[in-house]
């Protein structure tokens, strides 16, 4: 088992590490299942935020999600595609990270999502913390103290 024994690391704040809502490939509510598809295939991103026109968070959708919802009983119903909105197929019940929030949070959230969310105090989307910026400096941190 590794042992450190300064923990302060942990509460360091996770704003040093966010990757930066302009960096992030978003979609917005009201945008086709087809577009998303496009966005995500292109990006090669597994999931992305869905945001509203204030840049407000309010959704997480993958092309697993799209993929689900064109699925007929014999087969791939891809002309469904242009009328579906992302907003129809869009996660909504996700764990969402605060920008005061500490190292600590954001590591034992990442334990099973590959990224969090991050939103201001006013729920504004700020950007995003992956687990491997978050692996990084734990693995900075720990090959610094041994
Ligand atoms: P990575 O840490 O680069 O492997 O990213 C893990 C996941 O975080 C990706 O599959 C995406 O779902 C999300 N992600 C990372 N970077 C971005 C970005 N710039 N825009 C949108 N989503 C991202």
């Amino acid at each position: 088992m590794i042992s450190v024994n300064n923990k302060d690391f942990l509460h360091t704040p996770i704003e040093e590490f966010i990757i930066s809502s302009e960096k992030v490939a978003h979609v917005q509510v009201g945008n086709s299942a087809e577009h998303a598809l496009l966005v995500l295939t292109k990006t090669g991103y597994s999931s992305i935020p869905v945001l509203d026109s204030q840049y407000r968070l309010k959704g997480l959708l993958s092309s697993r999600m799209i993929t689900e919802s064109i699925l007929g009983l014999e087969h791939i119903e891809y002309e469904k595609l242009t009328d579906l909105k992302v907003d129809d197929i869009m996660q909504k019940d996700f764990p969402v990270i605060k920008i005061h929030d500490r190292f600590q949070k954001g590591l034992d959230l990442l334990i099973n999502h590959a990224f969090l969310c991050v939103t201001d105090d006013e729920g504004m989307f700020v950007g995003i913390l992956t687990r491997r910026v978050i692996l990084k400096q734990l693995k900075r941190f720990i090959y610094s103290v041994n």
